[in-house]
């Protein structure tokens, strides 16, 4: 096979433990599920599961005890950080049930679905896609991917966020109004689910903006930290 200009590389992400690592096929991301974070945003209520995709080459992925470092962002006067449990799949399938979803992921991360609020906002209003503000290069950030049998009790752990030493965003993953299962059923009734997908499973309350210079810290449970430098 050869090509006209060279492809791409595939885009990966660290394995705790392992040399190898985990190649990125999709990045879902689902909307609003947390109660409290979709009541900032002006919603309330249980409402169906959404999603929305980011570019595999969106994923910024950050090795075990160093610090990613992401550029502000073009266009935007509102960069926000959304802090996510991350879920990695091994085993794709299609109309999967909540029941049988777990046999299906590889592992779990610590993810950040940073969104550019205002262009997000102003799509919203129009009612157009929100790609300018959450599919953009850098947009999702990750930290390495730990193996579910080494990854503890995901479905009851603490998800948080500081910037520069502050807490901004603290919760637990049991808030999740859609959990992980329920998630991977809707999805996979929309999209056939491919080993290498990433499901950023959504954000806790405490979105807020970041600018040049902070030092972003967030974690889920025993995944490990993210550390990440706006530029
Ligand atoms: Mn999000």
């Amino acid at each position: 096979m050869s090509y006209v200009f060279a492809p791409a590389p595939t885009v990966s992400v660290p394995v705790v433990g392992r040399a190898e690592r985990f190649p990125v096929h999709r990045v879902y991301c689902v909307g609003r599920n947390y109660e409290e974070h979709a009541k900032e945003m002006g919603f309330t209520g249980r409402e169906p599961p959404f999603f929305f995709l980011k570019p595999a080459d969106a994923v910024v992925a950050v090795e075990a005890g160093q610090t990613g470092s992401i550029a502000y962002p073009t266009l935007t006067k509102n960069f926000h950080h959304e802090i996510e449990l991350v879920v990695a799949i091994g085993t794709g399938g299609r109309n999967i049930k909540a029941a049988d979803a777990f046999k299906h992921i590889y592992g779990y991360a610590v993810g950040l679905d940073m969104t550019r609020r205002d262009l997000q906002n102003d799509m919203k209003k129009q009612g157009r896609p929100w790609c300018i503000g959450k599919a953009f290069e850098q947009s999702a950030p990750i930290g390495p991917i730990t193996p579910v049998a080494d990854a503890g009790d995901v479905p009851n752990a603490e998800i948080w966020l500081q910037v520069n030493g502050t807490d901004r965003q603290r919760s637990n993953v049991s808030k999740l109004i859609w959990n992980i299962g329920e998630t991977i059923e809707h999805l996979s009734a929309a999209w056939d689910l491919q080993p290498g997908d990433l499901i950023y499973s959504g954000t806790p309350e405490g979105v807020a903006a970041v600018v040049q210079g902070d030092t972003l810290v967030g974690s889920v449970g025993g995944l490990g930290t993210l550390t990440i430098k706006v530029a």
